[in-house]
């Protein structure tokens, strides 16, 4: 099946452009929404987790202590690379499960790191959802409340912009209207239908 990878910057509208490719039938499998899923209390990856770093990672009622975790690898490349060598495969794989059982003609995988994470070779074509810095600061900052050096640290921690868009195969410019958005989202969504539609004959 012809796969999308759809990525782009914190805030620059990954969720809002998703909900217009599913409003026209095409389900967005969500590397985030899996990777919150398996950290749930009793699941096998919290407990691994526990095991990797400790009963601290636990909060009292037996959640994901996040932000103790967040600490703990951002301190530590090592750790951080531990910590998405046990994640990563088993996001990766619950995704392509969902992916196979898809009965559409081509699907998304929306993975915000796809690019930082070297990811390409798991989908046909690299979607970038693209916005200037200055709105996608400015929507992170209405949406989250968070400073700024917390928003520029986040987008230091991720690829650059201009390093996005090299690697893109398509770009959806979010910086207009939704209606705009829309129209962008049929255009591309009519592209991906005759492209599978070759790809299957
Ligand atoms: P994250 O990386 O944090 O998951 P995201 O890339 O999924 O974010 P969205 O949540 O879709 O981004 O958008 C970020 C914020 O900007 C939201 O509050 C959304 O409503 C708003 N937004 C997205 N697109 C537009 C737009 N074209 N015009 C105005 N606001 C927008």
């Amino acid at each position: 099946m012809l796969t999308i990878g759809l990525t782009g910057g914190i805030g620059c509208g990954k969720t809002t452009v998703s909900r217009l490719f599913e409003k026209r039938n095409i389900p967005v499998i969500d590397a985030d929404v899996i990777s919150h899923a398996i950290v749930q209390p009793g699941q096998p990856t919290l407990l691994l987790l526990k095991e990797t770093f400790g009963e601290q990672v636990l909060l009292a009622n037996g959640e994901l202590n996040r932000q103790y975790l967040r600490e703990l690898v951002f301190n530590d490349p090592n750790k951080k690379e531990t910590l998405e060598g046990i994640m990563h495969p088993i996001i990766f794989g619950i995704m392509h499960d969902d992916l196979i059982k898809l009965n559409t003609p081509y699907g998304i995988l929306s993975i915000p790191l796809l690019l930082e994470t070297n990811q390409q070779a798991q989908v046909d074509r690299v979607l970038v959802i693209d916005c200037p810095e200055t709105e996608q600061i400015q929507r992170v900052k209405a949406r989250d409340q968070l400073s700024d050096s917390m928003i520029n640290s986040i987008m230091r921690s991720q690829c650059s912009r201009s390093l996005r868009l090299k690697r893109a195969d398509d770009i959806l410019l979010n910086n207009g209207s939704l209606a705009s958005i829309d129209t962008k989202v049929q255009k591309l969504h009519d592209f991906y239908l005759k492209m599978s539609a070759g790809k299957n004959n």
